[in-house]
């Protein structure tokens, strides 16, 4: 920004530092043009060059420079001086680096500025006759100079939808004594908003001091006293972070022996630790949450495409590593045999919280279960399982859910089936003997069809079933897998 625009709003800022002086304001020159509402922030100059510049048009009250120069602001309480944000900024910059963060290509900065400047603007604006919606906020012009000098000191934009966040959290514990003065001066305007909080610094905040302020009339206003503070704010911590990045993809899984989620008892792996695997492999990050449309049993294998899934990673460091996602898919898909994954691609919050709202309805299935009837499967048998379409079955809760359902009926549509004879190598070999009594079912089903009940008819509770509908038999299941999850997410990626 150019410094001699500043001499644009000379008669504005000549008035303001008259009468800040008059009202003994003692306000740093960037409140100054704060209240002035100049728009530009100037943050390529300094507070002295910019002292010296106007110096030579307030050259009537030049005694008066000196005060505007060296005071310590009553309003910011310093939050805007050039050499507490560059404490800041150095500070900042050595920790990005110990964290080796750096180099960095954008952040974006979260202030939380403590309520008592809140006050201290109202209560000058209003001492000076000005509107304070009409001038620009310490807040506003902190976060410009800070990511200005940011831009400086470690080379990275700001940029409000940066994954990486610096969360500057400032306190005042003078100055949270100064707001509480608020509740005894107008204890109605409290207490009516009180709410649930009991303590009164639980209530100390921008909104609620601002709230307070914009209702006392002036009677109650000038029982505001300000104590003589001069120490800036303090800044106990900063937090780094990155916001959570979202994964969808598919696995298939081609094990009977694993299970989805960890089971914490048999010390076995799981679906989701061989994913993890990969991710851990690439990004670091705190944690990472997974969600899926739906799960199989532990013998059931999960085939054809696999089973939508999604992962948020919360806290993620994504170095500068190019072509991640398939580094990631890669990894998994060399490391684990029995887990393997497709379509992985990063998706954006929305369609991730709309995945999970989704996920969370069962969805439509095709499943394919090796059956074993008491008698040979005949040709008839497959004619008669491809002419039932749209079946309608009631499940009455199976029994080895019962402990964890309520008991009752539910129906459910069979959309088809169909037979086939299948070869000995495609079996266990302890069904070898029975090869003439097994065949592979295909059923494409309602979600929440319980699949081995249809089979086995579970004790008769399910009807009907398998064995009702193809003449004189009794069935079992030997195997089964889930070919396809009705789920188009996310979006299918051509190899
Ligand atoms: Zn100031």
């Amino acid at each position: 920004m150019d410094r001699s625009s500043l001499l644009v709003f000379k008669s504005e800022i000549r008035s303001l530092v008259n009468s800040s002086i008059d009202n003994k304001c003692s306000l740093c020159i960037r409140c100054i043009l704060r209240f002035c509402n100049v728009k530009q922030v100037f943050t390529n100059c300094t507070t002295d060059q910019m002292v010296a510049d106007l110096s030579s048009f307030l050259d009537v009250i030049a005694q008066n420079i000196n005060l505007i120069r060296n005071v310590f602001c009553n309003t910011c309480l310093d939050t805007l001086n050039d050499t507490f944000l560059e404490q800041i900024c150095k500070q900042i910059e050595c920790d990005l680096s110990e964290k080796s963060y750096l180099p960095l290509e954008d952040f974006q900065l979260q202030i939380h500025l403590p309520a008592v400047l809140t006050l201290r603007n109202s209560f000058f604006a209003k001492r000076l006759g000005l509107d304070k919606d009409e001038t620009l906020s310490i807040k506003e012009v902190f976060k410009s100079l800070l990511a200005s000098k940011l831009f400086k000191t470690i080379n990275a934009k700001h940029k409000n939808d940066s994954n990486f966040i610096i969360e500057l959290n400032f306190v005042h514990k003078k100055g949270e004594k100064e707001c509480e003065q608020l509740v005894e001066i107008s204890p109605e305007t409290f207490y009516q908003k009180k709410c649930r909080k009991s303590t009164v610094e639980s209530f100390i905040n921008h909104t609620s001091i601002q709230r307070m302020l914009d209702q006392l009339n002036s009677s109650k206003m000038e029982q505001v006293t300000l104590d003589d503070i001069k120490e800036s704010c303090t800044l106990p911590e900063i937090v780094y972070k990155f916001e959570p990045i979202y994964i969808g993809g598919r696995y298939m899984k081609y094990s009977r022996i694993l299970s989805q989620t960890p089971w914490i008892f048999n010390g076995m792996s799981s679906v989701q630790e061989r994913i993890y695997s990969g991710i851990e492999k690439y990004i670091k990050c705190n944690d990472i949450k997974f969600c899926s449309s739906g799960r199989e049993d532990v013998d059931v294998r999960m085939l054809g495409n696999g089973r939508p899934f999604l992962l948020e990673l919360l806290n993620p460091h994504i170095g500068n590593e190019v072509d991640l996602i398939h580094k990631i898919s890669t990894y998994i898909n060399e490391t684990h045999q029995d887990v393997q994954v497709r379509d992985l691609q990063f998706v954006d919050k929305i369609d991730a919280q709309n995945f999970v709202k989704e996920s969370e309805i069962d969805k439509a299935k095709t499943y394919q279960a090796i059956c074993c009837l008491n008698r040979p499967m005949k040709d008839e048998d497959i004619t008669i399982l491809q002419s039932i379409k749209n079946l309608e079955i009631i499940q009455k809760t199976p029994i080895r859910v019962l402990h964890r359902r309520t008991l009752s009926d539910r129906s459910r549509t069979i959309y088809y089936l169909n037979g086939k004879r299948i070869s000995i190598n495609e079996i266990p070999e302890e069904h070898h003997n029975s090869i003439d009594n097994i065949f592979m079912l295909t059923l494409c089903v309602q979600a929440g069809t319980y699949i081995k009940e249809f089979v086995h008819s579970d004790f008769g509770r399910t009807k009907p079933n398998l064995c009702t509908l193809l003449p004189n038999c009794e069935a079992d299941i030997i195997a089964l897998d889930v070919m396809e999850v009705k789920f188009d997410w996310p979006p299918v990626l051509n190899k």
